[in-house]
């Protein structure tokens, strides 16, 4: 579903392609309660690299010690990004942010009255001359100057422009217009950003935030407009609600504007959830593109649809993004639900015994029970006549040998006693290990190709939830386990994936 030609039509100014400037490093770690350490921020500057961004704002040099480090030390990585710092408009703030080694200075003065008024304590004039000045200073030191106007979007609109023409006329690379508080709705941005193109005739950005949940909507229509830039954080964290979120944006972009923006869509996921640990910002479960349901089904409807045709329920393929498929058990769940969650734990049932699955499940739904997967395995399977998965674990075992972890596995193969033993530097691993000898003489070639594994914090009452993702002989399935031991958990989800391997050999 790409709109190019519709959007075209009607705003000959759409850029092919955008730079996505990320301030995950900046405004993102503005928000509250956030701070993140050195090491954090070159592990994020690094998965924001590897994800493709063309600018990371690192930080802001100006505020302490620790700052400027840190936004040294990512400009010494030697990244493709170009490294960008914020900058007030003062010579001591731009001279730290240049010895910082960063490739663009980012310098921003306010323009709004409120602002001006209340904050500079400055007038017009001295704030349009101040702008002027630390524009040319800034170039003068030899980096990339991209220069905002704070709060733009509440100022005196012809006032903005007389200091966006300044900015140009003093060497300004590239200029961005802050929504600092997120008021502007998509046709204001838009208009903007084409006067602002007008009077500079440099490239634009556009800086939201999602006070009104606008942020998205607002920096499209900023591209729309002819924005080639577009400010973004990792979660769409930052100060108050947030900044636009990267990730939408660029799957918008990309997917219905046909605008190319760099980023390898494949890496989205696994960078929103580096994000998300590192600074402690949950993402919320429907949050678009890389929520926790953002790609999982349960009504039996929709399950049905998706398992025939993904299409019919998604707008982009999980994998697109570097998500999988979720089937979710529910009070609304049918058969293909409770076939597939069955299927990715080793079972491979008749349409009799799914029949009598499926029975049970809507009994205790009606006996208004949520149907965990945890219950399924307990109680619902019961119904069948000891039908079983191909492999499954009988039991499992550990030593401790100095810093090495032995795991013993007991597993059932076809009615089949095995046993496998694996080394690790934890439980978890060495359970793998024995996993993975035991499978590869099985069925050959195997490969773990993904592992999430979650342990509730209550880890005694509820089991550790294991996926995985296994190619078997250039097949990729996934696995899933539960269990109170985390070791156990993933041994049960190779299971389960290798399990579907040898029933489909097995049919034929
Ligand atoms: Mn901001």
């Amino acid at each position: 579903m790409v709109w190019r030609e519709f959007v075209l039509g009607r705003n000959p100014s759409l850029p092919e392609r955008v730079q996505v400037f990320d301030t995950t490093l900046r405004d993102g770690e503005q928000s509250p309660g956030v701070a993140l350490r050195v090491e954090e921020k070159l592990r994020i500057a690094e998965a924001l690299a590897d994800l493709g961004v063309a600018v990371i704002e690192a930080g802001y040099p100006a505020v302490s010690r620790g700052e400027m480090e840190a936004v040294r030390s990512i400009a010494r990585l030697g990244l493709p990004s170009k490294i960008c710092a914020l900058s007030r408009c003062e010579k001591g703030d731009i001279d730290r942010a240049v010895d910082a080694g960063v490739d663009w200075v980012h310098v921003f003065i306010a323009t709004s009255e409120l602002h001006m008024k209340y904050k500079l304590r400055m007038t017009p004039d001295e704030v349009y001359s101040r702008a002027v000045e630390m524009v040319e200073y800034a170039k003068s030191r030899g980096v990339t100057v991209h220069f905002s106007c704070e709060d733009a979007t509440r100022s005196e609109r012809k006032f903005l422009l007389k200091v966006y023409r300044g900015a140009a006329e003093a060497g300004a690379d590239s200029v961005d217009i802050p929504d600092t508080v997120g008021v502007a709705i998509p046709e204001v941005m838009k208009e903007l950003v084409r006067e602002v193109k007008g009077v500079t005739g440099l490239p634009v950005a556009v800086h939201c935030h999602d006070d009104m949940g606008l942020a998205t909507a607002n920096t499209l229509a900023g591209v729309e407009g002819g924005a080639e830039i577009v400010h973004v954080t990792v979660n769409g964290i930052g100060e108050r609600a947030g900044n636009t979120s990267l990730e939408e944006v660029v799957l918008a972009l990309e997917t219905l504007y046909g605008v190319k923006t760099g980023i390898r869509l494949e890496k989205l996921a696994s960078v929103s959830r580096l994000v998300s640990r590192l600074t402690g910002m949950v993402v919320q479960k429907n949050k678009a593109v890389v929520g926790d349901n953002a790609f999982s089904h349960e009504s039996g409807i929709h399950v049905h649809g998706v398992i025939n045709n993904p299409a019919t329920y998604e707008p982009v393929m999980p994998e697109v993004v570097g998500k999988r498929r979720r089937i979710v058990l529910g009070k609304h769940s049918g058969t293909h639900a409770v076939l597939e969650v069955l299927k990715q734990h080793g079972f491979n049932l008749s349409h009799e015994e799914t029949r009598r699955v499926l029975e049970r499940v809507k009994e205790l739904g009606d006996m208004g029970m949520r149907v965990t997967e945890e219950l399924l395995l307990r109680d619902v399977i019961g119904v069948l006549d000891g039908s079983k998965p191909s492999i499954s674990v009988e039991s499992i075992s550990y030593a401790k040998d100095g810093e090495t972890f032995a795991c013993s596995l007991v597993l059932n193969v076809r009615g089949e006693r095995m046993e496998s033993r694996g080394i690790g530097r934890s439980t978890v691993s060495a359970s793998i290990d024995a996993m993975r000898r035991a499978v590869s003489a099985l069925v050959g070639d195997v490969r773990l190709e993904d592992l999430a594994l979650y342990v509730p914090p209550d880890p005694d009452r509820y089991p550790a939830e294991a996926e995985v993702v296994v190619v078997v002989n250039s097949k990729t399935l996934t696995g899933r386990g539960l269990a109170h031991d985390p070791g156990l958990a993933v041994a049960m989800a190779v299971a389960g994936a290798v399990s579907q391997a040898l029933s489909v050999e097995a049919r034929g």
